[in-house]
């Protein structure tokens, strides 16, 4: 499934593989002049890569791991914001893999790449396919549709909202027979639980 990608997702834990959550990092190529800034700084981590065009200088913000957050930091070179910091694009997020996962049950908060759908904490195997959500209400909203008897795409959420998910129509069928159904709300409902 080919869907926008919240900027925060549902993982195991690495550590403990309890529900966890990864934040994605971004970064951007400052200018010559700002490299001091980034390397001095104890909220950004500086990084060389080789690309085709020979050492790029990047400098990352990760989420939750530098020491100061991204909003509050007011002495950014000028020119530079703190969206820069922010995957706001979907396609950008779909495109990045590192990022910060931070679990509430064994505190681990670290640097970790992500690999979708591998990774997701809510996801259900079914004949060798893996039905996934990015979070707790994605897979909420999965549930209600899957069990619901005549499977409308228009769902009332928990909260009572309404709204349309057309991407419940990208759901793959082999989720969607009668069959499938029962063994995948029971196994789904254990995950959500
Ligand atoms: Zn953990």
């Amino acid at each position: 499934m080919w869907l926008p990608m919240p900027n925060i997702v549902s993982v195991k834990c690495p550590h403990c593989s309890c529900h966890s959550e990864f934040s994605f990092s971004k970064s951007i190529i400052p200018k010559k002049i700002d490299r001091p800034y980034f390397d001095k700084s104890k909220s950004f981590k500086t990084q060389k890569v080789l690309s085709d065009s020979g050492w790029q200088y990047l400098a990352w913000y990760d989420p939750g791991l530098g020491k100061r957050n991204i909003d509050v930091i007011h002495d950014l070179p000028v020119g530079v914001k703190a969206e820069d910091f922010k995957p706001n694009n979907f396609y950008v997020r779909h495109n990045l893999s590192r990022g910060v996962v931070v679990c509430h049950s064994c505190s681990l908060r670290k640097l970790h790449t992500l690999t979708w759908p591998d990774d997701a904490f809510f996801e259900v195997d079914y004949k060798g396919e893996t039905l996934w959500a990015f979070n707790r209400e994605m897979a909420l909203t999965i549930l209600n549709y899957l069990q619901s008897s005549d499977r409308k795409k228009r769902i009332i959420s928990t909260s009572g909202y309404v709204s349309q998910h057309s991407w419940l129509r990208k759901i793959p069928t082999v989720f969607q027979t009668k069959k499938a159904r029962r063994e995948v709300v029971t196994k789904l409902r254990k995950v959500v639980a």
